[in-house]
């Protein structure tokens, strides 16, 4: 194992704590866009989840490995947050982190399996399909990006850069599209033209990610 590459437990702290950190200054911008399209309580609900998450990490002692700290990450977003996000992230980030296991470290493959677990989560709680306008379609071409970066072998700071570059493209393409999953379903038509809120706060959280492994790896 290169660990110079690795994820290591303070790596996905960082990780949770730049996330609230994104969502907290997106909370208006993340509720905007649910206030067009659902019940404006996105930027609220990822806010209110995150800083828990924040919280429960703090008082963590630093002898959990990375897989553990995720699933106390995604107990506190499914016990904190009310919306379908809360539920969501939540299974999303407690799968990831048991397909991590207890390992003390992690390289591209690895998150690359974490991110696909938590994908299935999300579809295995949503049965949302890509192109139904929901956190998928930004997830999705996330870890295919991250995959192709790795198979063309390039450094971890890189595939991660790669991916979070491709669920921000992956939420601006929810804009022309219908919803079918969620409460913005309930606005067939009228969902078209409007960024899902979702979609958008998932690129947020694979930005902090790249953040963290590019600090990590200058
Ligand atoms: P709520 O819809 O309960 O108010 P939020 O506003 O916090 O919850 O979250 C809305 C986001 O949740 C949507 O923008 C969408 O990305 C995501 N979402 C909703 N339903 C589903 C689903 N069935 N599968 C995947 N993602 C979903
Ligand atoms: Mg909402």
């Amino acid at each position: 194992m290169r660990t110079e590459t690795a994820v290591r437990a303070a790596t996905v702290h960082a990780w949770m704590t730049e996330s609230a950190g994104a969502v907290r200054a997106q909370r208006d911008y993340l509720t905007q866009l649910d206030a067009a399209i659902g019940d404006g309580d996105h930027g609220t609900n990822m806010d209110r989840g995150f800083a828990a998450v924040e919280k429960a990490l703090a008082g963590q002692n630093g002898d959990l490995p990375p897989g553990r700290l995720l699933i106390v990450a995604g107990k506190t977003l499914v016990s904190t947050v009310g919306g379908a996000s809360g539920p969501l992230w939540g299974s999303a980030l407690r799968a990831a982190g048991r397909s991590l296991g207890d390992a003390e470290a992690f390289e591209g493959e690895q998150l690359a399996a974490a991110l696909d677990a938590a994908i299935a989560a999300v579809v295995d709680l949503g049965a949302a399909t890509p192109g139904d306008k929901t956190m998928i379609d930004a997830l999705i071409p996330a870890v295919d990006a991250l995959r192709r970066s790795l198979e063309s072998d390039l450094p971890l700071a890189v595939a991660v850069a790669a991916a979070s570059e491709a669920a921000e493209e992956g939420a601006r393409a929810t804009v022309p599209l219908l919803a079918r999953k969620g409460r913005a379903s309930y606005l067939g038509e009228r969902s078209i033209g409007h960024q899902d809120p979702g979609a958008t706060s998932a690129a947020l959280i694979l930005r902090a990610l790249e953040r963290v492994v590019a600090a990590e790896a200058s």
